[in-house]
């Protein structure tokens, strides 16, 4: 390991990371018995903005800017977004199981800088030992006095409820995360309005990912240029990744941003399993277009990721070896989406049965030579241009994601699809 990864295996918890005494006294809301008599709001503002600490959930905001977003109407909401529903990823379940008191810490001076009264934490409905961990830490934290009316003696007041969703996908998606919240179904609104402006009971509301809000205790208490020293420009700060698939010792790494792919799977990950040889990956979630090994030393950060064709989105990283059949894969993701689809849109609604269908008979050796130019076909209809970052006919990123993994086999495996069509070993293998 090369001494500019930092790398943290995350199931080197203690047992009892999750409860208040534990967190406690490993300096656990110092910080904000610190913040709330020495700093001002807007210093806290100014500190997270400072630290360029950019969004952890997908989409790669800097939370400094969302913040400076939200409209001054009252009352306004902070809404942590634990609907953790990305295939791929599971980092921010540990984080809420492991260190719910993290989680809450940055939530009160979030609030604070904020000036939120009411801030809700919407966890998906799978999450249930994540869930009971977070209620009883929410608890804990209510009888110590870090939540409630009045809080440290500071004159803040703060509400936290715990919000369990009811198991669906889409409810990730900010804005259908707080239909769900209102007891709507949970559909993705069309944006604008954003939620700073018009978000919950149509009230300025934040939407932050778990693990971006677990960053701000530590930004204030090392200070915004502390935590913009750490990795490269653009990608600042440590990083929770989920590793899967096919690597060796698959988990939840913390590290510095930066180090290549190939250090990523070989060193952190262990290499591939079996000794076999590395097919492809993805980067970001099941979202994100496919690597191949031709870019396995290139860095790894939001913008490079984002020049090489792809995300590092929610940081999921599913590998996958060269026993892999993508075409099959290809279609357990395009199934995923087609389930998880709210209907709101053809293009996504009809698209994503079609590209089902139509992968599926491929899968099952009911292939037609015109089947990959209907494919691509559907897909442009649906994300026009099939370049990257992709345009949308849609409300929601949900209707590009099903292009992804088709854009990604086209590119990368044409001659497996049309071998398998012709039912012929591909070209080359
Ligand atoms: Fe719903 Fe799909 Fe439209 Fe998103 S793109 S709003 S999931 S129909």
């Amino acid at each position: 390991m090369t001494d500019r990864i930092l790398t943290v295996r995350m199931e080197a918890h203690p047992a009892d990371s999750n409860t208040l005494d534990r967190y406690e006294a490993t300096g656990g809301y110092a910080t904000l018995r610190k913040a709330l008599v020495e700093m001002s709001p807007e210093q806290i503002r100014d500190e997270v903005k400072a630290a360029n600490l950019r969004g952890r959930g997908g989409a790669g905001f800097p939370a400094g800017v969302k913040w400076g977003f939200l409209a001054p109407a009252e009352p306004r909401y902070l809404v942590i977004n634990a609907d953790e529903s990305e295939p791929g990823t599971f980092k921010d379940r540990q984080l809420l199981e492991r260190d719910p008191h993290q989680l809450i810490e940055g939530i009160v001076l979030s609030s604070y800088a904020l000036g939120v009264n009411h801030a809700f934490i919407y966890i998906r409905g799978e999450y249930a030992r994540p869930a009971r961990r977070v209620q009883r830490a929410v608890e804990e934290a209510y009888d110590a006095g870090y939540l409630g009316e009045n809080i440290l003696d500071s004159g803040l007041a703060l509400d936290v409820m715990v919000h369990l969703g009811a198991g669906a996908y889409i409810c990730g998606e900010e804005t259908a995360l707080l239909n769900s919240l209102e007891g709507r179904r949970g559909e993705p609104r069309l944006k604008p309005p954003f939620p700073a402006v018009e978000g919950l009971y149509a009230k300025p509301t934040i939407v932050n990912n778990v693990e971006t809000i677990s960053n701000i205790p530590w930004i204030i208490a090392n200070g915004g240029s502390a935590y913009d020293a750490i990795g490269p420009e653009g990608s600042r700060g440590t990083r929770i990744f989920s590793l899967s698939g096919h690597v060796a010792r698959p988990g939840n790494y913390e590290v510095v941003m930066g180090m290549t792919w190939r250090e990523m799977i070989y060193q952190i990950g262990g290499g591939i399993r079996d000794g076999n040889e590395l097919k492809c990956w993805i980067p970001g979630g099941a979202s994100a277009p496919w690597f191949t090994p031709a870019v396995l030393d290139e860095p790894v950060t939001l913008d490079d990721a984002g020049r090489l064709g792809s995300m590092l989105g929610s940081g999921g990283i599913v590998v996958m070896d060269e026993t892999t059949d993508v075409v099959a894969a290809a279609l357990s993701i395009v199934k995923f989406f087609a389930h998880e689809s709210c209907g709101q849109c053809t293009p996504c609604r009809e698209g994503a049965t079609w590209l089902e269908r139509i992968l599926q008979r491929i899968v099952t050796g009911h292939g037609r030579e015109a089947d990959i130019g209907l494919l691509l076909d559907v897909c442009d209809n649906i994300s026009p241009g099939l370049r990257w970052p992709p345009a949308q006919t849609t409300i929601c990123p949900l209707g590009p994601s099903l292009v992804s993994p088709i854009t990604s086999i086209m590119t990368h495996f044409r001659s497996e699809v049309e071998a398998m069509i012709r039912h012929a070993e591909p070209a080359g293998v």
